[in-house]
């Protein structure tokens, strides 16, 4: 196994490409920063992981993977604060939710300390790379799938760890017109709804393509059983203000993925004095408090737009129109608070942000 002290070899490139990156059309995902870092794991251990320059991975035609998906991956961002600082927004959070997935898929583990620290050396050596720009960030991309070359059916003795980054612009968070699924389903009790393990991403695919076509961004997700429950939405967590409290599904079952930007929302709002009630949510205690008016606000929170406010929600053949945004002041307020918790123009109290 690793070390605390994590040894990391660096191959530098020889020039940076940073001069080609037109910072004025960033598409999402789509420009990646100069360095990768690549860690195999081996014989029941994981080896010295490397830092070299972005580029491709060969892969052999029978990598497990491909055919049988083990699969799994982590999304979070480092931001440039106003004081030049490079800020990592709760990376140990990713770490931890890392291994949880990779226990769900048969997957080996990578110390917490050690995962944390192959991000910041990454970030370091590519510290050009985070714009500097209000809004925009660079997106972190961990992740780890099985490299067997075999053509069977059983967890793989061997994996490829993978960190690459890639600089994003301001996320204008459009306000989001949803739809609540009462057909497919995303995850089953029982299934790998918590991981974050590429396949579900894959199987949701379809459902919100036949949404889109009606209109809608992105599906709010039911459970798989009675559909009468409201789970989450695309990759965010839904929450809701009803009443003044805020209310969000509870995790006690493994068909929602722990975001840690909800957590966050969490935390933050009791500090501020709200009531918190984290439980089941029904379709028809959601729907009736929008007819009552007593629903004032609704968003999905994630790492992308960290807070996304819902404009819309799609129920069979009716449309429910949610309160104006400007209307919203406890997410507008969250909103605003948590960016600049990233950015360190507000004091971090809570001890989440890691400088690089
Ligand atoms: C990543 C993700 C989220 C949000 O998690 P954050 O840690 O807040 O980014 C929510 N739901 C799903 C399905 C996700 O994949």
């Amino acid at each position: 196994m690793l070390q605390d002290t994590i040894n990391i070899k660096i191959n530098q490139i020889e020039e940076s490409r940073i001069n080609q990156v037109d910072w004025d059309n960033l598409p999402f995902g789509k420009v990646f920063s100069d360095h990768m870092l690549v860690m195999d794991y081996d014989n029941g251990a994981w080896k010295t992981p490397e830092i070299m320059p972005f580029g491709t991975v060969p892969f052999h035609p029978a990598t497990s993977a491909i055919h049988y998906g083990q699969s799994i991956f982590e999304g979070l961002k480092a931001f440039r604060g106003a004081d030049g600082e490079i800020r990592v927004f709760r990376a140990d959070m990713n770490a931890k939710r890392f291994n949880e997935s990779a226990k769900r898929m048969c997957m080996p583990e990578i110390p917490v300390e050690n995962f944390v620290e192959c991000i910041r050396k990454l970030i370091e050596l590519d510290r050009n790379w985070v714009p500097d720009r209000e809004g925009y960030s660079l997106y972190i991309r961990p992740f780890m799938y099985a490299t067997d070359e075999f053509v069977g059916i059983r967890p793989s003795d061997k994996y490829k760890f993978l960190i690459f980054t890639c600089p994003v612009g301001a996320y204008y968070a459009e306000p989001v017109k949803v739809k609540i699924e009462e057909y497919y389903t995303r995850a089953a009790e029982g299934g790998v709804g918590r991981a974050k393990a590429a396949g579900n991403y894959a199987s949701s695919l379809y459902p919100a393509k036949l949404a889109q076509e009606k209109g809608f961004h992105q599906l709010l997700w039911t459970d798989g059983k009675t559909h009468e429950y409201i789970e989450e939405s695309g990759t965010m967590n839904v929450m809701f203000l009803i009443d003044g409290k805020l209310i969000t599904p509870g995790e006690e079952n493994d068909t929602i993925l722990r975001g840690i930007t909800k957590r966050s929302v969490i935390e933050v709002a009791k500090k501020w004095g709200y009531e918190v009630e984290e439980r089941r949510v029904r379709v028809d205690e959601v729907l009736q408090a929008i007819r009552d008016g007593r629903l004032t606000e609704c968003f999905g929170a994630g790492t992308a737009a960290t807070i996304a406010h819902i404009e819309k929600i799609g129920y069979r053949d009716e449309i429910f129109d949610l309160p104006a945004l400007e209307t919203r002041e406890f997410s507008n307020r969250m909103s605003r608070y948590l960016t600049d918790i990233k950015i360190g123009a507000e004091t971090d109290s809570f001890g989440w942000t890691m400088k690089v």
